[in-house]
């Protein structure tokens, strides 16, 4: 079973995809991983989307995010899925739709074809969408004092784009798409994601 989170920055992902994998891994064989990157060619375009010296053309930066993602996809999470395992991803096609298409203008449509020959048929079983107001998230990531890379320098009005992007995903695949309220305490949205994800793998 393939399961994606996504959300914007300060929504808690990774904090709750390592707290749900432990939780489930007591029950289910289970993979965690990240994109862009888990494997070295995608953390080397990973690096190179994060740069500060890197000014970038917004259509490479959807092709580099789509090229990372089709290699991590082979490479990665293809074999553990055919091995059975659980696999929890960190950001997926999702990610390049709110920021690419939505926030940065190309088009939801010119995302998804460009992403559709990367993934071609593999889209995630389950996504949850940790749905934070960006102005709460922004916070977050200020109060932890993470080092902000390329990408989160973006002004608050990107990140409302990309939380609008998110909204529309979720209304648009909402058979895949659950939307987890991340603005609760971390405990709550842990517990949250667990019992969605339970619920599918029954
Ligand atoms: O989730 P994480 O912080 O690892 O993402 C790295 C950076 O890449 C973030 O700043 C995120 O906003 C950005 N990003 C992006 N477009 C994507 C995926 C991530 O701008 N498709």
């Amino acid at each position: 079973c393939f399961i994606t989170f996504e959300g914007p920055e300060g929504s808690g992902k990774s904090t709750v995809l390592t707290a749900v994998a432990a939780r489930l891994a007591e029950t289910y064989p289970v993979i965690t991983t990240r994109e862009p990157g888990g494997i070295r060619i995608s953390e080397a375009i990973r690096e190179l989307l994060l740069d500060e010296k890197n000014d970038m053309d917004y259509r490479t930066e959807a092709l580099l995010f789509a090229a990372s993602r089709r290699q991590h996809l082979v490479e990665k999470v293809l074999p553990a899925l055919s091995e059975d395992k659980l696999v929890l991803c960190d950001r997926f096609i999702d990610s390049s739709l709110a920021y690419q298409g939505f926030a940065r203008d190309i088009g939801i449509e010119e995302i998804l074809k460009i992403n559709e020959f990367a993934i071609e048929s593999h889209f995630p079983d389950l996504t949850l969408y940790l749905r934070v107001a960006p102005e709460v998230g922004l916070s977050r990531i200020a109060a932890n004092n993470r080092a902000m890379n390329r990408l989160d320098k973006e002004a608050l009005e990107f990140h409302e784009r990309v939380c609008a992007g998110y909204d529309q995903l979720a209304d648009k695949y909402s058979e895949r798409i659950h939307i987890v309220d991340a603005s609760r305490p971390i405990e709550e949205v842990i517990e949250s994601a667990y019992n969605i994800i339970i619920k599918k793998l029954k």
